[in-house]
């Protein structure tokens, strides 16, 4: 599994840079987490001022 942005999302691009494994990249209108790369670190989700990156169980 892995992280999910949801339409919270402002594209502020605070998450792509702290992204250990660049899973995150800008996608229309908001940012997405490629689910392949994502380790599910929630360092996003920390980061995030909207917390739309939401563990996805
Ligand atoms: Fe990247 Fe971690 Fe967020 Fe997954 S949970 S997208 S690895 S920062
Ligand atoms: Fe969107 Fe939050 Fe990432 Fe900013 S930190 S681009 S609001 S998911």
């Amino acid at each position: 599994m892995a992280y999910v942005i949801n339409d919270d999302c402002i594209s502020c691009g605070a998450c792509e840079a702290e992204c250990p494994v660049e899973a995150i990249s800008e996608g229309d209108g908001k940012y997405v987490i490629n689910p392949e790369l994502c380790t599910e670190c929630g360092t996003c989700a920390d980061v995030c001022p909207t917390g739309a990156p939401q563990a996805n169980n």
